[in-house]
């Protein structure tokens, strides 16, 4: 685990994804997030995977939900990798005031936290795989209310740009994470007091 992160960096993550120096297709990228997510389910964490990547599909930080492990209901998977990301390029010598010649790939649409989040570290990209519905249909997850407007005023006003459904291909590897998470949960072998529909 690396020091002076905000979030912590689970020592499996990047047994799973390999090296982060080489370049790499950005449907890779996200085909290993799916993977990544589900693993975290395995782990007893929730089915969400982030990474934020240079425009050549570098990785800068993968993270996943880190909510139960770290006791954070803001410990979301894009807020988790967003605000350890600013951080890593400061500790590697190259402080932005923003991330805005940075891509953000996300297993799922941005709940209405990390909308928020996105709006303020401006990403140029917001590479989004499963819908909001399908979250909410396939997961206990409540992803709050994201108005119309935020995506075209988020690319208008900050030149954020989103790509929905990226990656999803026939479905099954994308809902695989949120599936394996409530049968985990009906099975007693999750522990989600925080993510809980209030
Ligand atoms: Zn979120």
């Amino acid at each position: 685990m690396k020091h002076g992160l905000l979030y912590p960096q689970p020592d499996w993550i990047r047994e799973l994804s390999g090296s982060w120096d080489s370049a790499r297709e950005f449907t890779d990228i996200m085909a290993l997030l799916h993977r990544v997510a589900y693993a975290n389910v395995v782990h007893g964490g929730g089915p969400f995977a982030a990474a934020l990547t240079h425009a050549d599909g570098r990785i800068v930080e993968l993270n996943v939900n880190l909510v139960v492990p770290c006791n954070d209901c803001g410990a979301h998977a894009e807020g988790v990798t967003l605000h350890n990301a600013q951080r890593l390029l400061a500790q590697a010598g190259t402080p932005v005031r923003d991330l805005h010649s940075f891509y953000l790939f996300s297993t799922g649409m941005p709940c209405v936290g990390c909308a928020g989040r996105i709006w303020l570290f401006r990403p140029a990209r917001v590479y989004a795989s499963v819908s909001k519905e399908l979250i909410e249909a396939n997961s206990p997850f409540s992803e709050g209310p994201v108005g119309k407007d935020f995506w075209p005023r988020a690319r208008s006003e900050r030149g954020i740009e989103l790509i929905e459904n990226f990656g999803f291909g026939s479905g099954e590897a994308a809902l695989r994470p949120f599936r394996a998470f409530t049968q985990a949960l009906s099975e007693g072998k999750t522990d989600s007091y925080l993510e809980r529909k209030h």
